[in-house]
């Protein structure tokens, strides 16, 4: 039997990885208008990291699952780990 914290970031890495290959595969992919109004969230949310002139960027990082914004905005079935989205 693991560790309970391990098994959650265990399985936040597959969703992640598989995330991510969606996007670059362009499977299951979002509308162009659901992925501008994902970035616009993200952009305005407290968990993206912004550079060091304060701006999200196409590099930015959510913080909560540790996904790259610019994939995760795009895979239609991903969703925010907060509910913003
Ligand atoms: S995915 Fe959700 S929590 Fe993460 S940066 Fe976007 S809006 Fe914020």
């Amino acid at each position: 039997m693991g560790c309970r914290g391990c098994s959650k970031k265990a399985k936040r890495l597959v969703r992640g990885a598989i995330g991510y290959t969606k996007a670059k595969l362009h499977i299951d992919r979002a509308s162009d208008s659901a992925i501008a109004s994902r970035k616009r969230t993200c952009g305005a949310c407290q968990y993206s990291s912004k550079n060091s002139m304060g701006r999200f960027t196409i590099k930015s990082v959510c913080s909560l699952c540790t996904c790259p914004i610019e994939e995760k905005s795009k895979v239609k079935s991903a969703k925010c780990d907060a509910g913003k989205w």
